[in-house]
């Protein structure tokens, strides 16, 4: 049965130089300027969120009713500017992404996704890094697929066709904890002890610390675990 390796983008297989906040946090700040006159972003986690949840989050801070088309507004024009942020300061890969896909594949493994990111999004922070054609993104699970990460995971797997043990590679604890509610193992990537520790804490299977050789070998090995 194949091994399903569903890859987290932002500070797993994404990272951005110079100072935070990045490319989304500073995409998602001018919508909600333009949009509702405000910066809201603040005290908002990015990190481990869906889109849906952050704009849900947004909204609350503005003071402003849950509703779909203020969600798609404020994610449209989001990704407008996150278009423009990134031909200014695009997104790079941690470590060797493509070697590492490329590697998974030829063992045998299902590549996909499962991201926070709506898959538009994701197209456009893995292109601006150069990995625009580096991952299947008919096989992912998107922010704009559902608010919460577990069903994320659950819609990433239906899209790889449900075969065999699923490794989940993410860098915060809701990936670890989506994971885990969805049935999968965990592989996590830590750029620093703390979050070593805190991924640990959360029932990560393993921890390596970019894409590379290692993280094939842990996803290989944590998939052959009942
Ligand atoms: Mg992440």
């Amino acid at each position: 049965m194949a091994v399903i390796a569903l890859f987290d983008l932002d500070g797993t297989v994404l990272t951005f130089d110079g100072a935070a906040p990045g490319p989304g946090r500073t995409a998602m700040g001018r919508a909600s300027r333009e949009l509702y006159g405000d910066d809201h972003t603040q005290g908002i986690r990015f990190a481990g969120g869906t889109d849906r949840a952050i704009a849900r989050a947004l909204l609350d801070r503005a003071g402003l009713p849950f509703d779909e088309d203020k969600v798609q507004a404020l994610i449209d024009r989001y990704l407008e500017h996150l278009e423009v942020e990134l031909a200014r300061r695009p997104y790079r890969a941690i470590g060797d992404v493509a070697g590492t896909v490329t590697a998974c594949t030829e063992r045998g493994a299902r590549v996909g996704l499962a991201t926070g990111n709506v898959r538009r999004g994701a197209a456009i922070k893995l292109a601006s890094a150069g990995l625009g054609d580096v991952f299947d993104l008919s096989r992912g699970g998107y922010g704009c697929d559902h608010e919460v990460r577990a069903e994320v995971v659950r819609i990433a797997i239906a899209r790889c066709g449900r075969e065999g043990p699923v490794v989940v590679v993410g860098d915060t604890l809701q990936d670890v904890a989506a994971a885990r509610a969805a049935g999968a193992h965990a592989v996590g990537v830590a750029v620093n002890q703390a979050t070593r520790d805190e991924l640990i804490a959360a029932g990560a299977d393993a921890i390596v610390d970019r894409c590379d050789r290692a993280l094939v070998d842990a996803l290989f090995r944590v998939a052959a675990w009942r």
